[in-house]
């Protein structure tokens, strides 16, 4: 069992420090005395207050430590103890740090009929048009959006130019790029395969869409320098040929010939 050394935040209080049986008397006044093991040390915690260690034997808490704090008042020759809490050491099981639902999603996680809504400020999007400077109600805003769609603006928000670098870093270094095992071993890359499927927009300088229905990236993105033995332009050598196949020695199909035999 690992001793818990003293820490050196602020001075030791000497009567602070010797105050285990105290620490102990207030914890066993809480927690079964078979669940109390060794005193592991103090940490100072500031001016006269010391927090004492305790090893904790309670089954399921390998670990994990018995912590009682311990103050004394200015001018006072004895403590009072503060809390009595359990804590976790550094070989305690505990469980892991808490990640945020919108964090927890990853791509593949939604199911049909799931809702996945973006923030209002999510970087990725920018709006296409704006409501102006005046604070407008939602009465307003659903006015100008009308007239937005009137006038044929489109869609209310569009990539930003940090959305679209993120989805071509991605692209790129995903399994649509040039470092995906199939494309390393391709014979050539796909901006000279007439599988390809030009883009528009700013994206179009480095991705098409593949629509080979025979390649393992039919309807996917690939970068020009991506690759695959589907290449349109992919020949098999002499040695990959399939051989021709001889002829019958005995052909069961004609009836006459085997009268004849
Ligand atoms: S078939 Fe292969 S080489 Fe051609 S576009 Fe699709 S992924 Fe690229």
């Amino acid at each position: 069992m690992r001793l818990v050394t003293p820490t050196l935040r602020s001075k030791p209080d000497a009567v602070a420090v010797a105050a285990v049986e105290t620490a102990r008397s207030a914890l066993l006044e809480d927690v079964d005395a078979a669940d109390v093991g060794a005193h592991l040390g103090h940490v100072v915690e500031g001016d006269r207050i010391v927090t004492h260690l305790f090893a904790c034997t309670r089954r399921g808490y390998v670990g994990w430590h018995w912590s009682v704090t311990v103050a004394r008042a200015s001018r006072q020759k004895t403590v009072t103890v503060d809390e009595v809490v359990l804590v976790p050491g550094d070989e305690a099981i505990v469980a892991p740090a808490w990640v945020p639902y919108r964090e927890r999603v990853k791509p593949g996680d939604l199911s049909p009929g799931d809702l996945l809504p973006v923030e209002e400020d999510d970087p990725r999007l920018v709006p296409t048009y704006s409501f102006g400077d005046d604070p407008l109600d939602a009465d307003e805003k659903a006015q100008v959006r009308q007239v937005a769609r009137d006038l044929g603006l489109g869609r209310v928000r569009t990539l930003s130019m940090e959305g679209r670098d993120l989805a071509a870093q991605r692209w790129y270094e995903g399994d649509a790029g040039p470092s995906a095992p199939l494309a390393l071993s391709a014979p050539d890359v796909c901006s000279t395969c007439g599988f390809l499927v030009r883009l528009a927009g700013p994206l179009a300088e480095m991705f098409g869409v593949c629509a080979n229905g025979d390649a393992n990236d039919d309807g996917r993105v690939v970068s020009f320098d991506h690759g695959c033995g589907a290449h349109s332009e992919v020949q098999l050598a002499k040695r990959h040929e399939p051989q021709p196949v001889p002829g019958h020695v005995y052909d069961t199909l004609g009836a006459d010939e085997l009268e004849v035999l």
